[in-house]
């Protein structure tokens, strides 16, 4: 069975200004390189709807969502952006990146439940794992993963699903949003001290939060991995497993300093994609979240499908 690949043009639209390293070109250098490497062609390329305010209230609270959609569509009328911290603005097209980003998530992960593909990749942009319940901050507005499991917990009827982040920033926003919802499991490591500067103290007991100095590397995080994420994952049979896929704990990454490299993310997909034979039908659904340095994303992101599509050598 094919893997689902969901790359929607609207997620091209948000631009943050010359010189942000959350560019449209992100996805340009990923699809280029899978059209080079004739990935493409294990892929089934699908098309997203938006996502409605329904579904983002699952993980947002309404007010933020009025909030936000408000400035949103003011700033997508007027063309004056408008500053949410200091790294993230809303622009022009930040509306149609954003719902689409979230809704090619739920499509994910509807098609996956429907058995039209047992693992899905979503690469989309703006990124969600800062996005708290009720804050966008981080270069992320709406959390994309965080929404997705809440659909497919509340909307699909699954009782456990499991959240592995593995960006080398910590996934403050989605922690915020599953912390104390015993249906989720959420695994992550991140590099620490660094931006959002925190998580080094879960905040509920489904958390396994591995916080790693700076300059550790591969071989350090899958010992790690092995030793923390695995036991915790088999122990609560997801019966779905979602990842915040960012690719920013590359070596050649200047946004962090952690020094992992393709093979790297290769071994982790293998180790999640055991997990999720092994109690969820293999079902994964993964999104993009970092992954700055473009060349090492769109190889990342390669090696990252390749065994999701079951295409590895
Ligand atoms: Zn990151």
């Amino acid at each position: 069975m094919s893997t689902a690949f969901y790359c929607p043009p609207e997620c091209r639209l948000h631009d943050m200004g010359a010189g942000h390293p959350e560019c449209p070109q992100r996805l340009d250098a990923i699809q280029d390189h899978l059209l080079a490497t004739g990935l493409d062609i294990a892929l089934d390329w699908r098309d997203a709807p938006d996502a409605t305010l329904v579904q983002l209230a699952r993980a947002h609270s309404a007010g933020y969502l009025a909030e936000i959609q408000e400035r949103m569509e003011q700033v997508k009328a007027t063309g004056r952006p408008h500053a949410v911290d200091p790294d993230t603005s809303i622009y022009a097209g930040t509306h149609d990146a954003a719902f689409k980003a979230a809704g090619a998530a739920i499509a994910a992960t509807d098609h996956v439940i429907d058995g039209g593909a047992q693992t899905a990749f979503c690469a989309v942009r703006p990124p969600g794992h800062h996005a708290t319940r009720s804050e966008s901050m981080g270069f992320c507005f709406f959390n994309n993963v965080a929404v997705a499991a809440r659909h497919a917990l509340d909307e699909r009827g699954l009782k456990r699903v499991a959240i592995v982040d593995f960006d080398v920033h910590h996934g403050n926003g989605t922690e915020d949003i599953v912390a104390g919802d015993e249906r989720v499991l959420m695994c992550s490591f991140f590099q620490h001290p660094l931006y959002p500067y925190c998580g080094a103290v879960p905040k509920g007991t489904n958390m396994v939060n591995l916080p790693v100095p700076p300059y550790t590397r591969g071989g350090e995080i899958r010992e790690m991995i092995e030793a923390m994420w695995m036991p915790a994952l088999h122990r609560f049979q997801p019966q779905m497993l979602f990842i915040s896929a960012g690719f920013d704990a590359h070596r050649e990454d200047e946004l962090g300093q952690l020094g992992l490299v393709e093979a790297d993310y290769e071994w982790i997909t293998r180790r999640l994609v055991t997990v999720a034979q092994t109690h969820s039908g293999g079902r994964i659904v993964s999104c993009l979240e970092g992954g700055y340095s473009l060349s090492a994303l769109a190889r990342s992101v390669a090696a990252h499908l390749r065994v999701l599509a079951g295409v590895a050598g």
